[in-house]
């Protein structure tokens, strides 16, 4: 396999023109499609433009309620939880939009120590989580790219008396395959990366400094992630750069190309949008700002169009924002974060934080929260334990999979939450949400969880299928 450099499966004149076609709302045609998306066949690009264009409310009280159907038929109530560990905020690269930026002197630097990076983890394992994603700046100054490597063995090796973190998951600069290599030596989940901006001249706008700068060595990352053989891969634009609808075709050509050379698109895709970050005046200003409104239905078409993808949101949103998401695609979130390198083991230092966060709840009241409104969080890890990664992850997942295996992961997850970590209100609320969700399986699939859970509550950990 020869190496991509060049990024040339996005085309700009198709999206053009799959746009300017989109404009005439036809609701017979928006219909058609919302059948097509019901079948969980996922859309294509046009289809994608042509919602995008909605604007009627009844007609976009309609895509959303395709997207609640998609998102309960494949999801169900399930949510996996998921806590950012910032290892790093020392960066070579000039991203206008982050505080991280190499010449922004007003950010506290720091690199953590494997000591800190341990002690980190413990604080996050004693939170709860079983699941982190790694995020850094893109250098390590005398240290290297192994010291990545060092980073990740040593959050594997925190083991605390209830519990440990069971699935890192990286979102650093991007690597050389050989790199790649090393990193899926490591034993991560997904490797995360998200182009920014799909659209070449306004990615050459806001990257004006390092190697960040070059916008094919980014676009063709996940390429040599893939060919290094990392086959659960995460992508997302960060919205608020250039205008969305052109990032979110953009984004299906990402995955149609994807889906061609490698035979499976992403595992997940995150929707950031540009928050105010510390020294940063275009994002407190994003020149094309996503409303709330276009926020929503862009999640919805997502859920539509990869129905098979995990959707992200992270505490960059507010919680009424995260909630109202969750029932049109979201099937990921952050709880408890923070954007500062060391900040869970010390009081939050906003003059080191990567950008102003919109939730700042704990993860027990974010867990609490969304239990009380019918949900299942999932402390779940068990598919890249259990080798169902990439193409054999979507395979399994078309038939049914991912009800009969998560659903039952998610409970035995949960209620090693709840039995280990969870406030009074929080397991009341949890122990309610579990026994709807019992009452709704299947029987042969409650009978799975019916097993499992009684292992977890007899004190058996870490159980799943
Ligand atoms: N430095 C690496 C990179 O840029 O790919 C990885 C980590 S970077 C800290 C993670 C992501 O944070 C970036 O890809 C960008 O999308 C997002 N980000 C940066 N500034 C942001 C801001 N002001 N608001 C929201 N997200 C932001
Ligand atoms: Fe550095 Fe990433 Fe921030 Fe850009 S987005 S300045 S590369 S940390």
């Amino acid at each position: 396999m020869t190496d991509a450099v060049v990024a040339d499966w996005i085309n700009e004149t198709v999206i053009a023109e799959a746009l300017l076609d989109a404009e005439r709302e036809d609701p017979a045609r928006v219909r058609a499609i919302l059948d097509k998306a019901r079948e969980l066949q996922g859309l294509d690009l046009h289809d994608v433009a042509t919602l995008s264009a909605v604007t009627a409310p009844d007609l976009l009280a309609e895509v959303f309620e395709a997207a609640r159907f998609v998102k309960d038929e494949i999801y169900g109530q399930r949510i996996v939880f998921f806590a950012p560990l910032y290892f790093s905020n020392i960066c070579q690269n000039e991203c206008t939009y982050c505080a991280f930026r190499k010449s922004n002197r007003d950010l506290q630097r720091r690199i953590l120590t494997l000591e800190e990076v341990a002690r980190e983890t413990e604080a996050l394992v004693d939170q709860g989580h079983k699941r982190l994603l790694l995020i850094a700046g893109e250098a390590f100054p005398d240290k290297g790219f192994t010291y990545l490597l060092d980073a990740i063995a040593t959050i594997y090796a925190v083991k605390r008396d209830k519990g440990e973190i069971r699935r890192i998951n990286v979102n650093v600069a991007p690597l050389s395959v050989e790199e790649f290599r090393e990193l899926k030596q490591t034993n991560i989940g997904t490797y995360q990366l998200f182009q920014e901006s799909y659209h070449r001249r306004t990615y050459a706008q806001v990257h004006v400094g390092g190697r960040k700068a070059d916008f094919d060595w980014r676009a063709t990352a996940i390429d040599r992630a893939m060919e290094a053989g990392i086959d659960d891969v995460g992508i997302g634009p960060l919205y608020g750069l250039y205008d969305w609808r052109f990032e979110t075709l953009a984004m299906m050509q990402h995955i149609a190309h994807l889906e061609q050379r490698f035979g499976v698109g992403c595992h997940t895709i995150s929707v950031p949008r540009i928050e105010p970050a510390m020294g940063s005046d275009m994002s407190e200003h994003p020149p094309h700002a996503v409303s709330d409104a276009d926020f929503k239905k862009l999640v919805a078409i997502l859920r539509l169009a990869v129905p098979y993808t995990g959707i992200i949101m992270s505490t960059r949103e507010t919680p009424e924002m995260r909630r109202e998401t969750l029932s049109v695609g979201v099937s990921q979130i952050s709880g408890g974060s923070r954007t500062d390198p060391g900040g869970y083991t010390r009081a939050a230092a906003e003059d080191a934080s990567q950008f102003t966060r919109g939730d700042h709840r704990s993860l027990d009241q974010v867990v609490q929260d969304i239990a009380e409104i019918g949900y299942v969080p999932s402390f779940c890890t068990a598919c890249y334990r259990m080798g169902r990664t990439g193409k054999d992850f979507m395979d399994m997942a078309k038939p049914g999979l991912i009800r009969e295996m998560c659903g039952p992961n998610a409970l035995s997850t949960f209620v090693e939450y709840l039995e280990d970590y969870a406030s009074p209100a929080t397991a009341e609320a949890g122990e309610r949400a579990i026994g709807e969700e019992l009452d709704r399986m299947a029987p042969k699939i409650r009978r799975y969880a019916d097993t499992m859970i009684r292992k977890v509550r007899e004190g058996k950990r870490d159980v799943f299928r």
